[in-house]
């Protein structure tokens, strides 16, 4: 085991006020190793609950989720800066989640395969892991801790949950809620990532690490699983394009795009970070999204009155500074905001921005934003814009305007990326898969998809009678073979 971290306590601010509002503890190895140890006893008995108990038990999980509703999301805005609103419509996803697997793990089928003799029986039955090793960013802490917790617990794995350090306090609020499952069933660990969340990867008894985060840190978990020869899920970065075709109702396509790069201050892996704007609307299209940009209010997410909250924290504030000084250095143009509110003292407020004339030598149409920047590029083909959606290391989701069906056909054939959206950006569906191509790191969550992640195969190969078989018995019986 490592030896004890230096730092004992992290501390959690407000965003919006920057002021402290909790400290946590970074917890140790050895403090990983006992929360791990209790979910490895819990699993022995969570694995053999029945499927329509475990069902019952997330449909409880549910309803704790939407009675506690307004405490979380308060607690969520206080430490991760997401307008109220947004963070209770966070509550109900997390709960519809929970209904949603605890139905669909109750109806999970193996499937029983053509024997190759007569005498056998041949199955694949689903199996559980074991402990999970859960770890999330602050963006959405709830609802991607519950996209893993719902699959993972209806497969029958328990898990162990190392939220963001800037979010900690509505995943402790959280855990709560599953004090109706048995003990151990669910553990919460607190921490830096470095420390807590590295010595989760490490731990010999978590069978999958189910991480969500960025390429970096993604990068560094999978080379330590790959070591462990550990299952190891990847929900890593996006750079979403968004493309704009000219037969688009302008008023409708400015809207979509202002919500797609702005929304939780553009802090979304599926914020479009790069937007792609046919050049004979490219003038009126800007004039449009200027206005609407400089409409919206920029403030503490308690406010109702709030469309953009701060960012989480100075560092990534600071790669947004950093990114429209360089593309400003490159001949792009700011449409609208491009720095920091002057009426805010506190906080790490950044204005929602528009850029116009960028290209892709520029950081902001090449790497991660993760804040409120819109840059536009104009386009002249339809193919042009396929070509450059697809001129990303990434490839979690691309969206489209159009009414024209051989422009969507051509897009989502062609577009690289887990989801397309065609006239809706950003929507999600339990039922449907999510997660991204390429660099995105190629897991899926949600759908029948996110729950096979935590099922493992087992070929049961089952023969009723005992032949006595030549000791060179082949794999199968070959043509005219005695056996
Ligand atoms: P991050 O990778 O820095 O941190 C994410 C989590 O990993 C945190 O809990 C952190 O403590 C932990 N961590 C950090 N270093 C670790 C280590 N060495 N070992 C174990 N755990 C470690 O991510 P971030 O910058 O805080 O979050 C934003 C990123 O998350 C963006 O890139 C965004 O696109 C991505 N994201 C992806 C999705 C998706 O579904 N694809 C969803 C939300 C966010």
């Amino acid at each position: 085991m490592a030896t004890a971290p230096t730092i004992k306590k992290v501390p959690v601010l407000n965003p919006a006020t920057e002021a402290v509002l909790d400290e946590v503890p970074n917890q140790s190895a050895e403090e990983v190793n006992k929360a791990v140890s209790r979910a490895r006893k819990a699993w022995e008995t969570w694995r053999k609950v029945p499927a329509h108990e475990k069902a019952e038990m997330l449909h409880e999980v549910s309803r704790r989720i939407k009675e506690s509703t307004d405490d979380l999301a308060r607690t969520l805005t206080a430490e991760g800066g997401k307008p109220l609103r947004e963070n209770k419509d966070e509550m109900a996803w997390s709960a519809s989640c929970f209904d949603y697997y605890a139905e669909i793990a109750r109806n999970s089928r193996g499937r029983v395969i053509p024997s190759t003799e007569n005498s056998q029986l041949n199955l694949v039955v689903k199996e559980p892991y074991g402990v999970v090793g859960a770890i999330v960013p602050w963006n959405y802490p709830i609802l991607l801790m519950s996209w893993k917790l719902a699959p993972a617990l209806a497969a029958g794995n328990t898990i162990v949950l190392k939220p963001a350090e800037q979010t900690p306090l509505s995943t402790l609020s959280f855990g709560k809620i599953f004090d109706c499952l048995p003990k151990g069933v669910v553990e919460i660990v607190t921490g830096l990532g470095e420390t807590t969340g590295e010595a989760l990867v490490r731990h010999p008894d978590t069978a999958v690490i189910a991480f969500t985060g960025s390429l970096e840190t993604g990068k560094k978990i999978s080379h330590i699983c790959a070591d462990m020869v550990k299952k190891c899920h990847l929900e890593l970065g996006g750079k979403d394009a968004f493309v704009v075709c000219e037969d688009s109702d302008l008023d409708i396509a400015v809207k979509a795009v202002a919500w797609a790069s702005f929304l939780n201050t553009g802090q979304v892996c599926t914020s479009a970070e790069r937007v792609y704007v046919q050049k004979d609307i490219y003038k009126p299209f800007l004039e449009k999204l200027k206005a609407f940009t400089e409409s919206l209010v920029v403030g503490d997410g308690m406010d109702p009155r709030t469309d953009v909250g701060p960012m989480i924290g100075p560092s990534y504030r600071q790669k947004v500074e950093d990114h429209v000084k360089d593309a400003v250095k490159r001949g792009a143009r700011v449409v609208a905001g491009g720095r920091k509110p002057a009426d805010k003292a506190k906080g790490f407020f950044y204005q929602p921005t528009v850029l116009a004339d960028v290209d892709h030598k520029m950081s902001v149409m090449r790497d991660e934003t993760f804040g409120p920047v819109c840059p536009v590029m104009p386009y002249r083909h339809f193919d042009d814009a396929i070509k450059y959606a697809n001129d990303s290391i990434y490839g979690l989701g691309a969206n489209i305007y159009t009414h024209d069906s051989r422009k969507v056909k051509k897009f989502f054939e062609e577009v690289q990326a887990g989801t397309i959206w065609i006239n809706d950006p950003l929507t999600d569906n339990d039922a449907g898969p999510f997660g991204g191509y390429k660099a995105t790191g190629g897991s899926r969550e949600l759908g029948e998809e996110g729950l096979a992640e935590f099922q493992q195969a087992k070929h049961v190969h089952w023969d009723f009678e005992q032949k006595n078989k030549p000791w060179w018995y082949p794999y199968a019986p070959k043509k005219g073979s005695k056996n």
